[in-house]
Formats: C-alpha cells, sequence, structure tokens
C-alpha cells in the first residue's frame, strides 16, 4: 500500500482566511499501536486512549513552541476509569490509562463518558517554556464522547467556537484514528486576551457545517492523505491553507538517570521501605510500562 507523508502519524495545520477558521487535522496509525503495546487494555479503553491521543496531537500541533509541552488528563470521580494521561512534546505522544478491570467487565458494551469518568473533568496544560507562559483550561467531561467534551472545553474554557471530531478503529489487528479541529479565530485575535467573543459570528456556521460533514471513515481512512481530506471538505472556499506538517511518534521520556536522583532524594529509611525481595528498588514507568530496578547502594 503506497503511503504518502500526509497519511498517518502525522498533523496538518490548516487555514481558512475568509471565514476566520483555522484548524488541525492529525490521523494516527502505527503510533498507537506501539504506545498500545506497552499496555494490554482491553478494546473499550484501547479505542478510547487511541482517541485521547488523537486529541493530544490535535492540540499540541497548536503550539507554537517546537519545545512546548501539551497535557491532556481526565481527573475521575467514580468512573471505570480513574485516570487518563496523555502528551505530547515536539511530535512525541505517549498515555496511559489507570481503570477498573472488573467494573469495566460489568459495564455495557459501548460505556458512555458517564459510566467511563464518573464525576470527571477534562485538565489540558498548555506549556510554552521560551515565552513561559503556562496556561491549564478544565472543564466537565461531559457530552456523547471524547470530542464533545473538547468541543466544550473550548467553548466554556477559551471561549472559542470550535469544531471537534475524533474517530479510532481497529481494522486487521491495526488501531487507526484521525481527528479534525477547527476554530474561529476572528483576525487579530490569536495571542491576544480576549475582551469580547461573538459565539454566534455569521462566518463560523458555515465552517462548522463542512468541516461537521467528514465521515467518521475518511478520518481513519490511512489511502486517504489528510490534504486531500481537507479539500474535499472545503474546495469551494476561496483560499484554503495549509500548514507546514508535523510528524508525529511515539515517545517516552523516562530517563533511569532522573529515576535514580528521584529516588535519591528521599530520606534513607524510606528509600529502605522501597527495597524489593531481590534486593533492588523497582520503579514503573506508568507511560511505557518500562521497569527500571537501582541498586540501593549506587544511591549513597
Ligand atoms: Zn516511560
Amino acid at each position: 500500500m503506497p503511503s504518502s507523508p500526509l497519511n498517518t502519524d502525522v498533523a496538518l495545520g490548516v487555514a481558512i482566511p475568509s471565514h476566520n477558521a483555522r484548524g488541525r487535522i492529525a490521523r494516527l496509525g502505527s503510533v498507537i499501536d506501539v504506545v498500545l503495546a506497552h499496555h494490554g487494555y482491553p478494546a473499550v479503553i484501547e479505542k478510547l486512549l487511541a482517541e485521547a491521543l488523537t486529541l493530544t496531537a490535535l492540540l499540541g500541533s497548536l503550539l507554537k513552541e517546537p519545545q512546548g509541552q501539551l497535557t491532556l488528563q481526565a481527573q475521575t470521580e467514580g468512573g471505570i476509569i480513574d485516570l487518563l494521561v496523555c502528551d505530547y512534546l515536539g511530535g512525541e505522544l505517549r498515555g496511559y490509562v489507570r481503570h477498573d478491570k472488573e467494573r469495566l467487565a460489568d459495564a455495557t458494551m459501548e460505556p458512555d463518558l458517564k459510566q467511563m469518568f464518573g464525576k470527571g473533568y477534562l485538565a489540558i496544560t498548555f506549556d510554552q517554556p521560551i515565552a513561559n507562559e503556562r496556561y491549564q483550561g478544565i472543564v466537565p467531561l461531559e457530552g456523547k464522547n471524547l470530542a464533545e467534551a473538547a468541543q466544550n472545553y473550548f467553548a466554556q474554557s477559551e471561549q472559542i467556537p470550535s469544531l471537534v471530531r475524533l474517530e479510532a478503529e481497529k481494522r486487521d489487528g491495526h488501531w487507526f484514528a484521525g481527528g479534525l479541529l477547527l476554530q474561529h479565530l476572528p483576525e487579530g485575535e490569536e495571542g491576544r486576551e480576549r475582551l469580547h467573543t461573538r459565539l454566534d459570528h455569521p462566518d463560523w456556521p458555515h465552517v462548522a457545517i463542512m468541516g461537521g460533514s467528514v465521515k467518521p471513515e475518511e478520518l481513519t481512512d490511512s489511502d486517504l492523505p489528510l490534504d486531500e481530506l481537507i479539500w474535499r471538505l472545503f474546495h469551494e472556499e476561496e483560499e484554503v491553507r495549509t500548514l507546514a506538517a508535523i510528524k508525529l511518534s511515539r515517545g517516552c521520556r523516562c530517563d533511569p538517570d532522573y529515576v535514580r536522583s528521584v529516588i535519591a532524594r528521599f530520606p534513607t529509611d524510606e528509600r529502605d521501605a522501597m527495597v524489593g525481595d531481590d534486593g533492588l528498588i523497582r520503579v514503573d514507568c506508568a507511560f511505557c510500562s518500562s521497569s527500571f530496578a537501582i541498586e540501593p547502594k549506587e544511591l549513597t
């Protein structure tokens, strides 16, 4: 199967100047398989994490700084899932989910957001170290899916009319996920304090309708390059620009030296309590399931 660089594991920026709209479109393939290979989750959790990683790619690719970091975290209460974390740094994605296996087994085939997260919140953190900008928004995890919760995030937390679509599908043992984010940003507003927002601006409904017509199977179709999909949706516009594509990969930043330095900062008695039967301190990375074995005497 021929694969152009705009088919999978890539995010592409889009601008529709005549409607003051911008957006991101992303598709993930092997990145999801690699992330999931480290975990061994049930299919329902795999699908949710695939969608969450796609959302993370869409939001992460909005960052202006190459070293900017985007973190998406679901904080939950009384749901099947008790933690979901994904992050993005320079095109690298990682994520994990902590959930109650027994409750999931008892749940319906496709649990809704309420069953999954209980009284949950979605926290999205944009971190841009060079500009020293850190911004976090939190919204209730409400709606029928993660895409709707993300749309609420932009409407409530950032006051930006937005459209978010996410889809993930497993075919022949491999996951494919795609996402589309479109936003209405009247000229010159980007990066400035928002003094007034018109959520009913006449520019927006047209873009939302065209973007909203994207089919789930188009988002996950790895034979359909992202620029072609954008063209399908917006070819009637007088101008549609695509920005530089961002290659996406799976990356974990856990590092044995860093883990050792963290453990070394614990008082001796606490460190002694961490030593296992084999005489080693074991620290696991929740993102990639790597296990680090530390010799206690290396720490002194
Ligand atoms: Zn790791």
